[in-house]
């Protein structure tokens, strides 16, 4: 274990946003420093035990207790001492000052994980999942960080490490007798490990997409024609009636986002600012505006309105295929504003039933009232064949009303299963770019060994590519370090930490 030769000390919580603050202080003398500093009512902190709690009183400032760790068994695996005031600003500026007079220095953000890293009291991405627990707005990030942290994501990563290093001792070992031109390792044997490995590597690369998902939420779109109820929609699904705001004049609202959590999992509702432009802006700025936020989204929520002829549902329909079919986002089709059918009078049209019977349209107004979803769903095929638009599949639709709210439970289970979190099986997911972009050359390397393998390029160039790959999946969990990649990572944590 690595000795720090400072203490280092920061406020843990937020000030002045709650009841109580804590102070954290760290390193050899954190002990001596909360002597310094507090008058305890029992005894010195210098001897008390470990997982004790003191009380006590800093004078002319406040009341503290103070809890005290014993190296290893901390955070940071040093002597640490945690300091709890009341969450004023200015008394936890004078006991951080206090601390400083007396020896202590002010931490740098992520110091005190960063501490507990360097002392093996978690690897690095253990570290990483701290920050992402704390920042977890939903249970399923919520959930993967902390398997994170647990350290089951690390093993698996370990694990395969192990086996690519026992791969390349086998290289060396022939490296070390080139002379005599002998394999100590079958190539098949060789290639088997490989290919299992490199199968393992793309395996945790595909679960980003949900992983990073689940992390910052579920990028979800919701695009359709002007005046399909997109943004009664939104306010529908959002759970209150948000005033629709035109041109603010200065103000930019294209980075707007609103986010739900629904089954656990975060949603994000990306470029509401598209979606809540009044319907004239949208037409003089294009439909396309509405649809430029497809290409960040994974769940598309194409809107068709209900109260429009079948030939404008067909086109709107058409315009969102066009741009989602063939990409692996999932698209929810719904037929939006069905209330308005009810109004139809029962002896012209039992639309109370929503039997569908063709009945002779007599009222254009309520567009595509005499068709049944799946019949609705047909009638858009036949138009996409017609016009050579790839459909992607099946078409669904899902009968709603963002106005009355009907269909939206549905809708809502709809977004759950898409969302990804409710099939997840705790296995492990990658969340981290850091850990994408580490792994994505990992594989480049095993690629490269497998085709000089195949290719009897010499051992000693294979060999070097896997080093690369071992390097790199060592950088995720720490087992290769530089001072930068530390830089890099801690640098993100906020002070505290
Ligand atoms: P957007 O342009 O797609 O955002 O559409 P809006 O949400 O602004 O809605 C356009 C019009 O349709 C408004 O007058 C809404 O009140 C109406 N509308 C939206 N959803 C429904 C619905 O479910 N039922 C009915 N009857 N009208 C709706």
């Amino acid at each position: 274990m690595k000795h720090f030769d400072d203490t280092i000390c920061a406020p843990a919580t937020s000030v002045g946003t709650g009841a109580i603050s804590v102070i954290r202080v760290s390193g050899p003398d954190s002990l001596r420093l909360a002597d310094s500093l507090v008058e305890f009512r029992t005894g010195a902190a210098m001897s008390s035990e470990g997982y004790s709690l003191k009380y006590g009183s800093i004078p002319g400032v406040d009341d503290v207790l103070v809890s005290i760790f014993r190296a290893p068994h901390s955070y940071t695996g040093e002597d640490s001492v945690e300091i709890s005031c009341h969450a004023s600003p200015y008394i936890v500026q004078t006991i951080l000052q206090k601390l400083v007079s007396a020896g202590g220095r002010m931490a740098e953000p992520g110091e005190f994980t960063r501490r507990a890293f360097v002392n093996g009291k978690m690897d690095l991405s253990q570290a990483e999942a701290v920050a992402d627990l704390i920042s977890s707005g939903s249970e399923a990030a919520h959930a993967v960080a902390l398997n994170q942290l647990k350290g089951g994501y690390s093993s698996e990563l370990k694990a395969l490490r192990g086996q690519l290093l026992d791969l390349a001792s086998l290289l060396e070992l022939e490296l070390d007798f080139s002379e005599e031109d002998v394999e100590f390792a079958s190539r098949a044997q060789l290639q088997n490990l490989l290919d299992s490995a490199v199968l393992h590597i793309e395996k945790l690369l595909g679960s980003f997409k949900v992983g990073n998902a689940i992390r910052s939420g579920v990028p979800v779109a919701i695009v359709g024609a002007v005046n399909a109820g997109k943004s009664t929609l939104l306010n529908a699904l959002l759970g209150e009636d948000r005033a629709i705001v035109s041109d603010v004049p200065g103000t930019t609202r294209d980075t707007v986002e609103e986010t739900l959590t629904l089954g656990g999992t975060l949603f994000r509702f990306i470029d509401t600012a598209g979606i809540r432009e009044s319907g004239d802006a949208v037409e003089k700025i294009g439909i396309e505006r509405s649809f430029r936020c497809i290409d960040k989204a994974q769940i598309i929520l194409g809107v068709l309105d209900g109260c429009a002829p079948l030939e404008e549902v067909c086109k709107s329909c058409s315009e969102i295929l066009g741009r989602v079919a063939g990409t692996d986002k999932k698209l929810l089709l719904l037929r939006n504003k069905v209330d308005s059918y009810d109004a139809i009078a029962p002896e012209e049209f039992p639309a109370v039933d929503r039997s569908y019977n063709c009945f002779e349209l007599k009222y254009p107004a309520f567009g595509t009232y005499n068709l049944s979803p799946v019949q609705l769903a047909e009638k858009i095929s036949d138009y996409l064949k017609r016009k050579g638009v790839p459909a992607g599949g099946e078409l669904q639709i899902l009968d709603i009303s963002a106005r009355t709210g009907e269909g939206l439970d549905a809708l809502r289970s709809k977004l759950i299963a898409a969302g990804g979190f409710a099939d997840w099986n705790g296995a492990t997911l990658v969340t981290n770019l850091r850990h994408y972009e580490a792994l994505e050359r990992a594989l480049d390397s095993l690629r490269r060994v497998s085709l000089g393998l195949d290719r009897k390029t010499p051992v000693d160039l294979v060999a070097q590519d896997l080093r690369e790959a071992i390097y790199e999946l060592g950088t995720i969990f720490g087992a290769v370090t530089t001072d930068e990649l530390l830089g890099n990572i801690f640098g993100r944590f906020c002070i505290g930490k």
